[in-house]
Parts: structure tokens; C-alpha cells; sequence
């Protein structure tokens, strides 16, 4: 029998972080933990308040789930639907589950995930996220980015050039431009986009609102660099319309119900000609760990939100000078933690 223990575990936040739609100093998260015959399978759902989820809606989720009628932890495929079906909507605690039964998966094979996917290990350089503030501040921040390859800027307030300019004062590397739907204008948008080129941008992710039909159709077709889909881009029927708007992807656990359907997302993707970035909210190494196993599927990768944290309770998952280094553990990738030891915060 699948057991199913789960614990809040609201995650605590370095600085305060500042996108074009708010400012946050922790994020409510949910642990669970799946065990087979002794052997632990760990998952994590990981919910911004943004995207309408929490420790409530996802502990009332779990409650209803019952995997008593699940004998074989390797159906995945018939548990997931399972999951998938019990109520709509939910995809961060769904993506706790999913997580949880393919790391209990790749123990129980003893292999890591990856190769259960057919992928390959690699070492993958992560960005490195640097919020809206103050030139000051985003100057300290690029200093401490050092070791980092690609910088991962949040544009869409109102002090664009102020932070460009002040990051291109430190550091010429390569920036991943998101804008959180921050610009309004289809013309100013593509205005700073061609400035952004000049500046060294490689894409711009989410430039306008993910309900902006026209003005993205009009802006994808016009802009010299790749534009993303992140609030726009949530499960694989958002990737087969993706084309009209994007020309890539920002696929994330918390968003995709996991592994499963990231997999598969991130194959449609490719196979229609979209670049796929791979992407996180602020998370623990457990689902970062489970991002960085499709490591390989992803053109950018941007897996570093386990390290604007405080309070991670999970070892394993390793970053040395700006890249992950997937390691041969079975399952995610984590020494399997004491559940028991890991004290609910909330
Ligand atoms: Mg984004």
C-alpha cells in the first residue's frame, strides 16, 4: 500500500523579492511524502499566492486523495490520471504528488529520474535571478551573481533603463529578460525590446498580459529576439497554441502537475519547433532536484529558486560556480531527509 503523509512548510525568504506585480518575503509551501515497503518518495508543492493555491486549498486537496486502490507505485500513469481527476485546477499540490511517486519510482528502479525519461545527465548552467530594485541594490546583487553565467533580470516596473544601466556599469554576461506582463504598450514594448538587443538580451519572457492576444500575435512576429510564454504557457493544451504568441516556453513543475506532463510539454514543445526554458517558483532543492532531471530537454534553464531561501530541509542537490551537477542518486536526486525531523512552520 502507497502511504501519503504531508506537512506545511511556508518557505522563508532571504530578501524581499520584487516583481512587476508585488513584493513577497516567503512563500506557503506543502511537503509529501509517499512510502511503499519502506521506501520514501519526497514531493513539494510550492504556491505564490498569485496563481491561487495554498497550504488550505492544497491540504483539503489532499485529504480527498485516496490510493488505496493503487497496489504498483509503477503505474504512474494510472495514479496521475487518478490525481489529475479528483478536482480540477490544483497544480502545485498535484505536482507535489507527482514529484514524490517518481522519486519512490527511481528508488524502487534504483535509477535517477533522468534516465527513467531517457535523458541523459548533464551539467546545467542555471541564471540567476535578480529582481526590480533600486540601482544600488542591483549592482550588490550582480556582484554576488558572480559565479553565475547568465543573469535573469525581472523588468516591468518603472525603472527599466535605471536597471539595465546599472547592471551593464558590473557585468557584460547575457540576460534573460522577464517583465511578468509588466508592459502595456505593444509599441514601447517593442521599442525596449530592440533597445534590450542592443544590451545583450538573449529572449524576453512574458513582455505583456497573457490575455493580450493581438498584441503578443503582433509583438512575437516583429521582435529580433525569442519571446517566452511563462503566465501565458500553464499545461500541454498551452503549449499546441503557443505558436501564435511565442516562440518559446517556460515550463514549470508547480504549473505543469509535475514531471509527467513537463516531459511531455517539453517534447511537444521541441517537436514544434519552440525553445524551451525551464523554469521554478521559489521552491526547496526538492523540486528544483525534480526540474533539473529534465535538465537536458531545456535550451535556458533557470533553477535557482531554492536559493533565495532560509529554511531548505532537503541535501543532495548540488550547484557548483553556476552549475547544477545532476548527480546518480536514485529518484530526484535528494539524500533521503528524516520526514519525521522536518518541523511544520506555518
Ligand atoms: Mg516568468
Amino acid at each position: 500500500m502507497i502511504q501519503l503523509s504531508h506537512k506545511a512548510y511556508t518557505l522563508l525568504k532571504k530578501h524581499p523579492f520584487r516583481i512587476a506585480s508585488g513584493i513577497r518575503t516567503s512563500t506557503p509551501a506543502v511537503l509529501v511524502r509517499l512510502k511503499y515497503e519502506g521506501v520514501e518518495g519526497f514531493g513539494e508543492a510550492s504556491m505564490p499566492p498569485l496563481y491561487g493555491e495554498s497550504i488550505a486549498s492544497a491540504t483539503a486537496f489532499l485529504s480527498k486523495i485516496d490510493l488505496s486502490a493503487f497496489n504498483d507505485p509503477l503505474c504512474t500513469e494510472d495514479i496521475l490520471s487518478y490525481i489529475n481527476d479528483v478536482v480540477p485546477g490544483n497544480p502545485a499540490v498535484k505536482a507535489a504528488i507527482d514529484i514524490a511517486l517518481h522519486d519512490l519510482t527511481g528508488k524502487l528502479l534504483n535509477i535517477p529520474i533522468h534516465q527513467y525519461f531517457g535523458l541523459s545527465a548533464r551539467s546545467l548552467p542555471t541564471s540567476k535571478t535578480i529582481g526590480i530594485d533600486r540601482p544600488e541594490i542591483i549592482r550588490k546583487k550582480v556582484n554576488e551573481a558572480s559565479k553565475y553565467k547568465y543573469l535573469k533580470v525581472k523588468l516591468g516596473g518603472d525603472n527599466d533603463h535605471a536597471i539595465i544601466e546599472a547592471i551593464r556599469k558590473e557585468t557584460d554576461k547575457p540576460l534573460y529578460i522577464d517583465v511578468n506582463q509588466g508592459w502595456k504598450d505593444r509599441n514601447e514594448a517593442l521599442e525596449k525590446i530592440l533597445w534590450l538587443k542592443e544590451k545583450g538580451a538573449i529572449f524576453i519572457e512574458q513582455p505583456m498580459s497573457k490575455n493580450a492576444f493581438s498584441d503578443m500575435e503582433w509583438l512575437a512576429s516583429k521582435s529580433p529576439l525569442p519571446i517566452v510564454g511563462d503566465e501565458g504557457i500553464q499545461r500541454l493544451p498551452d503549449i499546441i497554441t503557443a505558436k501564435n504568441f511565442y516562440h518559446g516556453v517556460n515550463i514549470k513543475l508547480m504549473k505543469s502537475t509535475g514531471l509527467r506532463e513537463a516531459f511531455i510539454m517539453a517534447m511537444t514543445a521541441r517537436k514544434a519547433g519552440l525553445k524551451v526554458l525551464l523554469g521554478c517558483m521559489s521552491e526547496t532543492s526538492c523540486a528544483i532536484a525534480a526540474a533539473s532531471q529534465l535538465g537536458t530537454l531545456a535550451d535556458w534553464i533557470d533553477l535557482d529558486g531554492n536559493l533565495g531561501i532560509t529554511n531548505n530541509p532537503f541535501k543532495g542537490h548540488m550547484l557548483k560556480n553556476g552549475l547544477i551537477i545532476q548527480n546518480k542518486l536514485p529518484g530526484i536526486g535528494l539524500k533521503t531527509p528524516q520526514w519525521n525531523k522536518i518541523i511544520t512552520n506555518e
